[in-house]
């Protein structure tokens, strides 16, 4: 039966750990709920090298590791993550269609869980050698860059963390960062300054990506003192910052000029049929634990809705 003739009582975008704890809420409230992900899931979360600030998760585990389990709880409550990229949301007073690359879907209610991308820099030679030096995750490209000298941008917490997990595997690490002082949580900052492989460029912008076939390195400028100079890296990691997925629903629900979606606090948008969680919404302290509440706290008030809206309708049983 095609997809279209049935209606689901949500469809949730994306399998981060926003998705993911919707899934196992709605799944568990016996909801008829399809998790779309055009990556297979997971989210950023794939990305941490190492996860030790998310309540319960006590012994160092890896992103993948803890991703791995949340798909897992979810999938044992029936809502198991479907490969597809959502494009676009046509909305009646009824229904939503949600149209996809391989098949689209009709339903009552809409999660959008699908966070966040990382942000370029925007400088010249950096989309020629993405994927030749230019890197925006540690954790999967690191290995390549064993005993060479890298630089991270970035002064938040993302971007000290992996210049500290990249100093345990490269000869040496130069973190550029545009002000005097970072915006990471103090614990990584003891970890970056312990670290003796690793230097920092204070005040100082990348202004190109230098290298024909691969990075070889970096044009900076002292935003201070206006002086240019030279890094000689064979690698760049770019951590400055998120830009949301939402485009699929721009002109359907409210954004911030970032393109956040604006919610309440049970994670409704102006559309009452659309909710939205996780990294995507504005003002969302972009963790995995916030994620996961958000998650949790949608899937709880779509149930409440639906029960209102169509008190009469069929649960599913897993
Ligand atoms: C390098 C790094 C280190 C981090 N370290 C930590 C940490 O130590 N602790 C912590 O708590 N947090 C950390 N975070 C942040 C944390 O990973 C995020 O806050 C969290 O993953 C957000 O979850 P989410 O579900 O909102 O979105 P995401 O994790 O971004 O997941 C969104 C999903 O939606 C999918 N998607 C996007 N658009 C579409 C579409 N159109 N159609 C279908 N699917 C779509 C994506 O494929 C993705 O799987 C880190 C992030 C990074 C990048």
């Amino acid at each position: 039966m095609s997809q279209a003739e049935n209606i689901h009582d949500v469809v949730i975008v994306g399998g981060g750990p926003a998705g993911l704890a919707a899934g196992i809420y709605t799944g568990r409230g016996g909801l008829d709920a399809v998790l779309l992900d055009m990556m297979g899931g997971g989210g950023q979360v794939n990305t941490i090298d190492r996860v030790e600030n998310y309540p319960g998760v006590v012994d160092p585990e890896s992103g993948i590791e803890l991703a791995d389990i949340m798909r897992k709880q979810s999938e044992s409550f029936g809502v198991a993550i479907t490969f597809d990229e959502v494009k676009k949301i046509e909305t009646t007073d009824e229904l939503l269609t949600v149209n996809c690359t391989s098949e689209n879907y009709s339903a009552k209610t809409l999660l959008a869980a699908s966070g966040a991308s990382h942000r370029p820099l925007g400088v010249p030679g950096e989309g020629r050698l993405t994927g030749r030096g230019v890197s925006y995750c540690a954790t999967c490209d690191g290995a390549f860059f064993r005993g060479q000298h890298v630089a991270v941008v970035g002064g938040g917490s993302s971007a000290v963390m992996e210049a500290v997990y990249l100093s345990r595997i490269v000869e040496r690490v130069t973190l550029i960062h545009r002000r005097d002082s970072l915006r990471a949580e103090k614990i990584q900052q003891d970890r970056l300054f312990a670290a003796d492989n690793i230097e920092v460029l204070w005040d100082c912008a990348v202004e190109e990506v230098l290298g024909n076939n691969e990075v070889s390195g970096l044009k900076i400028k002292n935003l201070k003192t206006g002086d240019p100079s030279q890094l000689d890296v064979t690698g760049m990691f770019v951590f400055i910052g998120l830009i949301p997925n939402s485009t699929f629903l721009k002109g359907v629900v409210e954004m911030d000029d970032f393109g956040f979606i604006k919610t309440d606090t049970r994670m409704r948008t102006i559309n009452p049929r659309i909710f939205a969680a996780g990294d995507i919404r504005q003002d969302s302290a972009r963790q995995i634990g916030t994620a996961v509440g958000d998650g949790i706290t949608a899937a709880v008030n779509i149930q409440e809705m639906l029960d209102t809206v169509t008190p009469d309708r069929q649960y599913v049983k897993s």
